[in-house]
């Protein structure tokens, strides 16, 4: 087994206060509704940036829940993930 890199470990640390953060705000289920959302399905955080981009930060606004549809969609369609996350936080 490879052991966790720094940026997993850190990743997990974010993750935890980040379901606390979206708790409090009362979002639990997909953000981004886009065509066939299965709402609560699969439910993950998606990120503005990837993690292996520099800007990616693991912070309410670079981050959104997003459903196993949504987020397959967007994880590799650079355009469609920046145009849900304007709608979602708002202009970079
Ligand atoms: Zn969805």
């Amino acid at each position: 087994m490879l052991k966790k890199g720094k940026k997993t470990r850190a990743w997990e640390a974010a993750r935890k206060r980040l379901k606390a953060r979206y708790m409090n705000l009362g979002i639990t289920s997909c953000e981004m509704r886009l065509k066939d959302c299965m709402g609560t399905f699969g439910l993950s955080f998606a990120h503005r940036y990837k993690r292996s981009d520099s800007r990616c930060e693991h912070t309410f606004e670079k981050t959104c829940l997003a459903c196993a549809s949504c987020h397959g969609k967007t994880e590799y369609n650079r355009e469609l993930n920046e145009e849900v996350f304007t709608r979602l936080r708002g202009e970079e």
